[in-house]
């Protein structure tokens, strides 16, 4: 048992909490306990691949426990429940409690329901990894009641137009019980209606041959997108939009953008901003207290934009890893500035696409098998940072023999 408040506790092992936890167990910091509310991490920018029902062996999976013991930190299953920033202690939602000599929240968020009747009882929201087993139940729910006589097209609504929304629309209509191309000559058995609020389709992107490729793409794959549709309601079959239109369902995806955890809300001790993030300053430290540190989609900073995505938290992990030892050293952490490298998205048989930025700063626009392997590196480079260059290199070479086949 280590002395009291000696303990660096890294709360959540998502796409930064766990590169966090790797990169200071590494460089000797500690000693660590890293505490997520699953058993095992997953990759959350493929999960709706799992979702559109790929095994879940093709996410590379990894147990926590694993991570820890190759690296010597403590791991604890556990859900942080409160904070008492006084007396440097968290509590977790079985009530038992740690005391902490720095504490780093990187709990993750959530799809915000927008106070939108319905969304809560009837939608389906692919927040955690247990979401896309249950999506992907649902879906395939949805198919068979379809099926049954007389035989009608599976009907999905997915609400939002952002990432999760189109790579998901992209995989469903993909999935080989499903034939949704309009241009197969076989009947259809799916019926997907992306909707969106603005009157732009992707309004993240600011880049019109982007969203004009991706809308293609998604229309190749029997798509049908709606734009300037604002849902007032979600029933159990279907979803009413402001302006009075209904669209049929037989289920309802909710991905209309994403907000802090609402634990974030209910713990007292720090402040947060109007996404119920909680508001850190550009060090990563909280605005409150000088030994909480936030990363990731949990926390914003007022003076910076940064973007909601596995990019931003990896970078912050790493940032952080070296200022936590800083810290510890009694110097004064510095500013985390965000490098910007592009996004990439994947839309199943609709291919992939991305923009990266290039030497002189602007976006270049890959796309086919150049894209889908940059797709991949980038899950790639998290494993690696995880689990060391032997597994990865492994990994990668299945990645090359599947690009291959
Ligand atoms: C379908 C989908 C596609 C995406 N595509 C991309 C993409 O292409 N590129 C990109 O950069 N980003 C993408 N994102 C966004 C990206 O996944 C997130 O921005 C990123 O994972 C945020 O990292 P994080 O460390 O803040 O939180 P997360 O990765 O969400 O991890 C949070 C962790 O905290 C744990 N946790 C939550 N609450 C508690 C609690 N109370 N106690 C203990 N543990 C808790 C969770 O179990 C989880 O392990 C996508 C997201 C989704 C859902």
């Amino acid at each position: 048992m280590s002395e009291p408040n000696q303990e660096i506790i890294i709360v959540g092992g998502g796409a930064g909490g766990a590169e966090l936890a790797v990169r200071l167990a590494r460089a000797g910091c500690g000693p660590l306990r890293l505490i997520d509310q699953a058993a095992s991490h997953v990759w959350k920018p493929r999960l709706h691949e799992l979702a559109a029902g790929a095994s879940k062996g093709e996410l590379g999976e990894i147990p926590y426990q694993d991570i820890a013991e190759r690296w010597g930190f403590v791991f604890e299953q556990g859900a942080l429940a409160d904070i008492d920033a006084e007396a440097k202690t968290i509590c977790l939602d079985d009530d038992s409690t740690h005391d902490y000599r720095l504490l780093v929240l990187a709990v993750g968020g959530v799809t915000p329901d927008l106070g939108v009747e319905g969304v809560k009882e009837h939608a389906v929201m692919l927040d955690r990894y247990p979401d896309a087993p249950a999506l992907y139940q649902r879906f395939t729910a949805a198919l068979d009641k379809a099926a049954a006589q007389p035989p009608r097209p599976a009907r999905v609504a997915i609400v939002g137009s952002g990432l999760t929304g189109v790579e998901l629309a992209g995989y469903l209509a993909s999935n080989p019980e499903v034939v949704a191309s309009p241009d197969s000559g076989l009947p259809q058995t799916l019926e997907i209606h992306l909707i969106e609020a603005s009157s732009t389709f992707m309004p993240v992107i600011d880049d019109d041959r982007t969203r004009e490729d991706v809308r293609s793409r998604l229309a190749d794959l029997g798509i049908r997108i709606h734009t300037g549709q604002k849902i007032a309601q979600v029933q159990a079959d279907g979803v009413k939009t402001e302006s009075g239109d209904r669209f049929d369902a037989d289920m309802t995806v909710w991905a209309a953008g994403r907000v802090g955890p609402p634990l974030a809300s209910r713990i007292d001790a720090l402040a947060t901003n109007d996404a119920q993030q909680w508001l850190i300053r550009d060090t990563l430290q909280s605005r409150d207290y000088d030994d909480i540190f936030a990363i990731g989609d949990c926390s914003a900073c007022p003076q910076a934009e940064w973007p909601a995505t596995a990019q931003v938290a990896s970078q912050q992990a790493e940032h952080l890893s070296e200022q936590i030892t800083a810290y510890l050293d009694g110097r004064a952490p510095t500013a985390f500035s965000f490098g910007d490298k592009g996004m990439l998205m994947s839309f199943g048989n609709g291919g992939d696409l991305g923009l990266v930025v290039g030497p002189t700063n602007d976006y270049v626009r890959i796309s086919g098998h150049v894209s889908h392997a940059a797709y991949r590196g980038l899950q790639r480079q998290h494993q690696w940072v995880l689990l060391g260059t032997k597994t990865t290199l492994e990994g990668a070479v299945g990645d090359v023999v599947d690009a291959l086949s």
